[in-house]
Parts: structure tokens; sequence; C-alpha cells
């Protein structure tokens, strides 16, 4: 790449840069405030306060109590305790629910759980936009449910679903809906006491804080058992030293995010509307997802480019210095196309050419232009050595995302 190659940076659901604000924030607890919260002396006693004033000002971020929230190393490893701790305390329960648009570190767990033949699992069905079927959540609940999870917004097609009306119907049977709630953070304000929700996981780096921390959410009442050994942080339900300037750095960037959020919808929206626009004047181009608007978290887009490979996109579109994914984080290193895309009704040749775009309120017109110029250029040149690609709409083509479910 050369030195006067632009950074474009469309990659802001893998993660997104730290304000300068936080970073500021954190710097004393690694340098003058750096005691451990476990310390009998006055260090430790700080770090204690500064914990404790962390989680504080979070809960009032995310609308519930400060005792709700527990501290982990991100939202991998709160969804993999909400899950499994929830298990352990509730062993006869045997059968998970989730949906099949689910992040791997919550859909990993249950199919876990169903090969070693702990639990029986029922995914759900969602239409070709991505929204789950209300009436199918009905129907699959069971005496015996342990728990239901269902992701706010998906990280690959923006889907977001109604968890008022989902988890209305958690409420009735009585069963506890799992929400991970990480791409929502900072970009759709939601009260976690006005939710029927009673866990969630959140993290810092998708909000313009710090990587390595995030938080479990548990509604007061009910129970998770810790799911490894140690001391007694995080009132025994998390061992292990606390992230003292990643707790800082998480509340003040959620603080942060939340300050403004309005301004930076509008301004995500109006990017977003642009590249969209650009996007869809490609031909062979299939939009993923919901429209923008209400439905889909603010700033990601995802499309198919129809006869060329994801990968090759995105690599070609690096070399000239714009960075996006195809597909999620987790599965654009494998050659398995993406279960969000399969599950929306995407060919597995469709999934391949998947490319998500994710912009945050630092992003620009200029980088939307520069995008679009640069993913026109490159369609082109791969298309230009494709063997076939059909005049018109082929049979090949599945259609323009259908919707078979009610939406909110
Ligand atoms: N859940 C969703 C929806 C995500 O997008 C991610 C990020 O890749 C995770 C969970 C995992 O979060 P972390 O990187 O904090 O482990």
């Amino acid at each position: 790449m050369s030195t006067d190659t632009p950074n474009v940076y469309l990659d802001n659901g893998d993660s997104t840069p730290v304000f300068r604000e936080v970073v500021d924030a954190m710097i004393p607890y690694f340098t003058e405030k750096f005691g451990n919260p476990a310390s009998l002396h006055k260090l430790g006693l700080e770090a204690e306060e500064t914990m404790d004033e962390a989680r504080a000002s979070l809960a009032g971020s995310l609308g519930c109590k400060p005792e709700e929230l527990y501290f982990t190393s991100g939202a991998t490893e709160a969804n993999n305790l909400a899950l499994n701790g929830l298990r352990l305390e509730r062993p006869d329960k045997k059968h998970v629910i989730v949906s099949p648009i689910e992040h791997s570190s919550v859909l990993n767990v249950v199919k876990r759980w169903q090969k070693e033949g702990w639990v029986e699992l029922t995914e759900l069905k969602v239409d070709g936009e991505g929204f789950v079927d209300p009436d199918s959540l009905r129907e699959a609940i069971r005496e015996d449910t342990l728990l239901v999870s269902i992701i706010h917004a998906n990280n690959e097609i923006g889907v977001v679903q109604n968890l008022e009306e989902l988890g209305a119907i958690c409420r009735e049977h009585n069963v506890p809906l799992h929400s991970d709630m990480v791409q929502t953070l900072g970009k759709i304000p939601f009260t976690l006491n006005e939710l029927p929700v009673d866990l969630a996981s959140f993290n810092a780096h998708k909000t313009h804080g710090p990587k390595g921390i995030g938080v479990m959410f548990v509604r007061k009442g009910l129970k998770v058992r810790r799911i490894f050994e140690g001391a007694p942080q995080e009132k025994g339900v998390r061992p292990g030293t606390e992230n003292v300037p990643g707790a800082v750095g998480f509340a003040k960037a959620v603080e942060l995010s939340l300050k403004n959020c309005d301004e930076a919808t509008q301004k995500i929206e109006k990017l977003a509307a642009r590249l969209k626009e650009g996007l869809l004047a490609i031909p062979h181009v299939r939009w993923n997802g919901p429209e923008i608007g209400p439905n889909r978290v603010p700033g990601n887009l995802n499309v198919t480019f129809r006869y060329i490979e994801g990968e090759a996109i995105l690599m070609m579109m690096n070399m000239k210095g714009v960075f996006v994914s195809s597909g999620s984080a987790c599965s654009s290193r494998s050659l398995v196309p993406s279960h969000v895309l399969t599950s929306i009704g995407l060919f597995h040749e469709e999934a391949h050419g998947s490319i998500r775009y994710t912009l945050s309120r630092l992003n620009t017109e200029e980088d939307v232009d520069y995008a679009l110029e640069v993913t026109r250029e490159t369609v082109d040149k791969l298309r230009a050595m494709t063997a076939f690609i059909p005049e018109e709409h082929s049979e090949r083509e599945s259609d323009h995302a259908t919707t078979f479910y009610k939406k909110k």
C-alpha cells in the first residue's frame, strides 16, 4: 500500500476507534492509580471506589441497577457466562431456544450443549430480512425451557429484533430471555428496566471504548453461577482481578456515545443512504437485511455482489485503503458461508460474495465517496475475470429479501 493511500475504515461493526476523551480518562489508572481493588491499602481502596463509580455510571446509561452488572473481559465471556451460569443453576431444564442468527459466542455454546446431550435445541425461524417469527417462539416454549436467547441487533445484517414483543412472550411463560446487545449499545437508546430482558451482554470496543472489557446484566432475582474458580470478585460470579482502566473507559465511552446519540444517528443514516444508493447502482447487487431505518442498526450495510468472491473484493479494497468485512469477523477467516446470510435465504455462492460496510459517527462523506469509487473499480475488475455473468436477472439469484413475518 503506498504511503498516500487513504485509510477509510468502514468496519466499525468489528471494532471502533477509541474516543480521545476515553483514552484520557483511562490513563491515570495505568500510571498513578494502578491499585488492585482487592488490596486493603489506599491504592486498593481507591481502585475499588473507581470500580463502583464505573459500575454506577454504566448502570445509569443502561437503565438498570449497579448490582445487576458484572464486569467481564468482553461480550464473548458475558454470553458464555450468562448461558452456562444459568444452566448450572437450573440443571433440571433441558431445552433452549435461540435465533439462528446469533453470534458464535451464543450459538456455539448451545450447539455444544446439544452435542453433549445436555439439552434439546430449538432454532427459531427468521424471515428474509432476519426478523424472528414471534409465533415460532410461542410454539417452541416448553415446560422445561431453560432460556431463550435472541440477539438485539445482528452484527452482519443489522436487523433489530422487537425485544418488547419477544420478551413479553417469554414473560408469559416465565422463561428468561437473554439478549446479546453488543451492536445496539450507544446506537439505539434503551432502558433495561423497561425491557422484558433478563440477561444481556455488552462490550466497550464496539462503541468507541477499549477492547477487553464487557459487562453481563442479570436481572435482580435471577441467579447465575460462576463458570470458573478464583477469588470472590464481582460477587463471586466472575473471579479475576478487575480491569479498572477498562471499566473507566467503558463507562466513559457509553456516556459519550449516548450523549449525542440522536445527532450521530442522523449523520450516520445520511451517510448510509448515500452509500446504499451508490452500491445498488452497481449491477447484480443484492441488498441483505431490512431497509435503513428503525429496524436496522445505524451504519450497517450488507450487500452481495453476485458472481464474485467477497474475500477477493475485501482484499482488493484493502489494497486501496478501504477496510470492510466479508460477513462477521468470526466467519470472515473461514470458507464456511455465513450462517446469518444462509438463514435469510441466500445461496452459498451469494453468501460468499457478500460485503459488510459499517459506518460510525467519525466517518465522512469523503469516506463514503472514496469507498464507492473503490468498490465500483474492484467489482468491475473482478467481474472482468469471471467466466459467466448473465445479461438479465438469473434463476440462480435468490429474490430480493422477502418478508414473511410481521414487523414492529
Ligand atoms: N456479540 C456480537 C454481536 C458481536 O458483534 C461481537 C463481536 O465480535 C461479540 C459478541 C464478541 O464480543 P467481544 O469481542 O467483546 O468478545
